[in-house]
């Protein structure tokens, strides 16, 4: 039995990158969504965007997600909740600056649900293979959901802000994962919702919510932006360095197809499209825009061997999500940079 055919659905963050599109992905298969964002302004493209939904799409303030009770007056009367708020950036100077919200407003969010969300039935969190992978195993190494970045965390505990500025970013999805599950495990009697938790790597695709440069985007994007279209990077890293990605707009489904799923109940669940180096999104790019660099001409897809990659079976079984390929989501990325006049 599907958990949460229709309904209405309390997005977290809802301005972000990939909340956007989940937004989008969730009124367009006929949910109601209530919008959290963190003040008034950052919710005025979200409101025009989707203006023809009519009040299908509600935004509310939460100014502060690490307030307790913060998300007491947002769960009322929601059915399911998709948690997306949390900081993704390599600029901290204290790792607490990524940690505390992460994880404060991970475990806030699910004791609103526990003391007001009398009506919710699965809460999905949107993690992050940060919480997975772990840089000092010996390579090449693939991933699967049984793997938690322990080392991420012992990194920020005995080097505090000299950690590394990833370590710092996956310790903090880490601890709000597991404050996610640990929090799940002591309430579950109490509650009449599940948890599913989601883990994309990279995410990358068009960008819908509300940036004026590409100096601004955000930091996946802006990544990919700089890497393919400004051919930021050198021979060697374009050819040598990379990691696995998906699309937006599939993890977007994804975030549908958690809701719809009974059998996802209860899992993590790694959501990713594949491996890949950066020369690819350069050749990949190059088929729809020629007058882009041309990067390492010598590089050989088919000879790339890749350290780090995920298992990504479970998805397959549970969501039984299709993603779209490299060349797809490339083609998508250029026209959308296109036609923002970037490229
Ligand atoms: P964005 O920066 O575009 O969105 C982040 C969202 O979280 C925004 O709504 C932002 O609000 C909100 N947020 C950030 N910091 C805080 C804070 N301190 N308090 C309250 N709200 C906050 O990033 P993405 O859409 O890329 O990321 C969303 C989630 O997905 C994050 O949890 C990230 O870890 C995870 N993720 C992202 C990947 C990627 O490649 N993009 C890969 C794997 C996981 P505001 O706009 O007001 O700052």
């Amino acid at each position: 039995m599907p958990i949460a055919n229709s309904g209405k659905v309390l997005a977290t963050g809802a301005n972000g990158y990939i909340a956007i599109w989940v937004v989008k992905a969730l009124l367009e298969q006929g949910y109601s969504v209530r919008g959290t964002v963190r003040s008034e302004s950052k919710g005025t493209h979200l409101k025009e965007r989707f203006k023809s939904y009519g009040d299908k799409l509600e935004v509310v303030v939460v100014e502060d997600i690490t307030k307790e009770g913060a998300f007491d007056e947002a769960v009322k009367g929601v059915d399911v909740v998709e948690h997306m708020a949390s900081p993704f950036h390599f600029n901290a100077e204290d790792p607490n600056e990524l940690i505390t919200p992460a994880v404060a407003g991970t475990s806030g969010v699910l004791q609103s649900a526990l003391l007001h969300g009398k009506d919710v039935k699965r809460i999905v969190v949107l993690a992050s293979t940060a919480a997975i992978l772990e840089t000092n195993r010996s390579a090449p190494v693939v991933f699967t959901e049984d793997d938690w970045n322990n080392h991420a965390i012992q990194q920020v505990e005995t080097k505090g802000k000299d950690a590394s500025p990833a370590d710092k970013y996956q310790a903090s999805k880490t601890l709000a994962e597991k404050a996610a599950w640990a929090f799940y495990e002591q309430h579950k009697n109490e509650v009449k919702w599940d948890l599913v938790v989601l883990n994309p790597p990279f995410v990358f695709g068009p960008v819908l919510h509300a940036v004026d440069s590409p100096e601004s985007l955000n930091t996946s994007a802006k990544e990919w932006y700089y890497n393919v279209v400004k051919g930021r990077l050198d021979q060697e890293a374009l050819a040598n360095s990379g990691s696995s990605y998906v699309d937006v707009r599939d993890l977007a489904e994804a975030h549908v197809l958690a809701i719809r799923k009974e059998e996802a109940s209860g899992n993590r669940i790694i959501i990713s499209a594949g491996a890949f180096k950066w020369q690819d999104w350069v050749n990949a790019s190059r088929l729809v825009a020629p007058e882009l660099p041309p990067g390492n001409t010598s590089y050989k897809r088919e000879k790339a061997v890749h350290q780090r990659s995920y298992d990504n079976s479970k998805a397959a079984k549970l969501l039984q999500l299709p993603y779209r390929t490299l060349e797809a989501t490339a083609a998508d990325c250029i026209a959308d940079f296109k036609q923002k006049g970037w490229l």
